[in-house]
């Protein structure tokens, strides 16, 4: 067959597969050309998530009638570096507008701000219309519609309009967050609208009333400053204190060199800066600026995905994770101890001089509600109900009197088991305090440490995989991978490298069970990549131990004996560790009897 070129829209398609993943791409493509153009106000309307509508208003320099077909053709740009190391603009490689146009109906109308009139191109499917006259306002306005409807193939990957308009408004939100003195609003018929009022151009204080208008009022008091450098690189921004987490990652921003991006190097960072403070499926907020000499990071990895590769990865992790848990150090809000050091304030008495109020982050005393208060004065009726409440409250446990514990027990660090309340909590009695058991967690992490310790004690069983499965990853992390292989033997999972950018798994862990072994083979890379901790597969394996150990542990609500209750405790006492439960949370908390005396005036 003779060898020919391909003709420019298949080239442009092709293009598009990588530019154009989902109409999230388009947005992002858009809104950074409005900014790349010195928009001040971006107004983002979409329809049907995105994929029958997207429009892009902005009020920035505009493209001349002259040059509107270049911008819709193939590598044509007007942001061109000679120095790669310093590209300032978010584009720069001419390829957004021909392939949004190869695989949908754009139209790109424009008046520079030095021209009477406008004037407008249509591409359609890869097929580029003529320049034609057009009325508009200064800047440019870009119309996406029926995005896909020239590759069927792709819209079959389209996730619902809602998926698709959340997506769409994550990226708005992304841009926001580096461009504060730009006004953002982005509405339409699939959304809730975002309007954002522009902040002051530069400092601080624009760009943290950004942040707050982006993730949100009670972000800024319960969040702690971050500021370091390391060997050139700056890093500055904010955190959430570890009380303070949501369900998933979409609430952390980083920017390098004021360029926003979502890699997996700063996120991975910003996990191992919490690891042993947040339950493991939550996730800290936060802004976070890295600054750097551009010749040290490469922002030209992928057209569309926002990951950046970094010269000395190890160098910018290490700054991230030292400076965020200083930052969390320095605000004294390490997990545990807290809750239990601000546990006598949290009491109220009647008389207000007997106890400070503990301080919660965001400056109210925790846990302080007027309705609530027991100090509150007392309403007509309220005696009654509030008698019988107390009553309810405090059930004695089971066959249990204070005198037929025996009173050595009260020697012992957790003490004596007095009583079971609300039916999780065992109150025990020590020599010089006060002990609040949380039942359900104690046993939970008492029967985790168990399976962690049958799994250590020898090397784990593995199961034979019918058929050896190849898994193409990165060649960095098979190579990552290949490093860690015995550990990962021992551990039953068997394989081995497979040429360049491969593994063939042989073996898995018998104990998990049937599983996606290339499923667990990337997550082992990505954690190995973010962590590069050799105990990998054996937190994957805690990670089972911790679930089953949750299935199989007393619930609370169970009645316990007190045989059954001082038994826990002397398991707690004897198994370290034990002092929190496997999500990170206490498992008990100590009121001293000291402190129980001040609180009733009595010291
Ligand atoms: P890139 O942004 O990489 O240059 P694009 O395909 O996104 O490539 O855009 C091509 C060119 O079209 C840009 O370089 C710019 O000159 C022009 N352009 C696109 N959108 C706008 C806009 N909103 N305002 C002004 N010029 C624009
Ligand atoms: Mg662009």
């Amino acid at each position: 067959m003779p060898i020919r070129q391909l003709p420019e829209t298949i080239v442009n398609r092709i293009a598009a597969g990588e530019v154009v993943e989902r109409p999230a791409s388009v947005v992002k493509e858009l809104v950074e050309n409005a900014l790349d153009a010195g928009a001040r106000r971006i107004e983002i309307v979409t329809a049907g998530g995105g994929l029958s509508l997207v429009r892009v208003t902005d009020d920035g320099a505009g493209i001349a009638a002259d040059e509107l077909p270049l911008a819709v053709a193939r590598h044509c740009t007007s942001k061109i570096w000679a120095d790669p190391g310093d590209i300032r603009t978010l584009g720069f490689r001419g390829e957004a507008l021909p392939s949004i146009g190869s695989v949908a109906r754009l139209r790109l109308r424009s008046r520079p701000a030095d021209t009477e009139h406008g004037a407008e191109i249509a591409v359609e499917g890869g097929a580029v219309g003529p320049v034609r006259p057009a009325p508009g306002n200064r800047g440019t306005t870009v119309e996406v519609r029926d995005l896909f409807f020239a590759t069927p193939a792709r819209l079959k990957f389209a996730k619902s309009e809602r998926a698709e308009a959340t997506a769409i408004t994550d990226v708005v939100r992304r841009l926001a967050v580096a461009f504060p003195h730009v006004r953002f609003s982005l509405n339409g018929a699939d959304r809730s609208p975002l309007d954002l009022s522009p902040h002051a151009a530069d400092g601080q204080e624009g760009w943290l009333a950004r942040v707050a208008d982006v993730l949100g009022a009670d972000f800024a008091p319960n969040a702690v400053a971050v500021d370091a450098e390391r060997e050139g690189v700056r890093l500055s921004g904010h955190v959430s204190i570890p009380a303070f987490h949501r369900a998933n990652a979409l609430q952390q921003h980083f920017l390098v060199n004021g360029r926003p991006v979502r890699d997996r190097l700063l996120a991975g960072a910003l996990r191992g800066a919490y690891a042993d403070l947040l339950p493991r499926d939550r996730h800290p907020l936060g802004a976070l600026f890295v600054e750097i000499d551009g010749r040290d990071v490469d922002v030209n990895v992928h057209p569309a995905k926002a990951d950046v590769r970094f010269r000395d990865p190890g160098l910018v992790r290490g700054l991230i994770v030292g400076a965020v848990r200083e930052a969390l150090a320095r605000s004294g809000v390490r997990a545990s101890s807290e809750a239990t050091d601000g546990l006598a304030g949290a009491f109220r008495t009647q008389a207000p001089s007997a106890a400070k109020p503990a301080r919660a982050g965001n400056g109210r005393p925790a846990g302080f509600d007027p309705a609530t208060s027991p100090s509150r004065p007392l309403e007509p009726g309220f005696g009654e109900e509030a008698s019988t409440g107390w009553r309810a409250a405090f059930e004695p446990a089971a066959d249990l009197r204070a005198d037929e514990a025996p009173i050595a027990l009260d020697h012992a660090p957790l003490g004596a088991a007095r009583a079971q309340v609300h039916g999780n909590y065992i109150v025990s009695q020590t020599e010089d305090a006060l002990i609040i058991v949380d039942q359900h967690a104690a046993h939970e992490r008492l029967v985790f440490e168990a399976l962690k310790s049958a799994l250590r004690a020898r090397a784990l069983p593995s199961q034979v995989l019918l058929l050896p499965e190849i898994v193409d990853l990165p060649e960095e992390d098979a190579e990552r991978l290949a490093a860690h292989s015995e550990t990962f033997r021992r551990l039953g999972l068997g394989f081995e490298r497979f040429g360049p950018g491969a593994v063939m798994v042989r073996e898995t862990p018998a104990m998990l069970g049937e599983i996606d072994a290339s499923k667990l083979v990337r997550d082992l890379a990505d954690a190995l990549a973010d962590g590069g901790d050799a105990d990998l597969v054996e937190k994957k394996l805690d990670a089972v131990a911790s679930s089953m150990a949750c299935h199989g542990s007393v619930r609370a609500g169970r009645r316990l004996k007190p045989e059954e209750m001082n038994a826990l405790l002397r398991q707690m006492e004897a198994v370290p560790g034990s002092g929190t439960c496997n999500h990170g949370r206490p498992t008990f908390i100590e009121l001293k009897l000291a402190d129980i005396e001040r609180l009733f005036g009595r010291r």
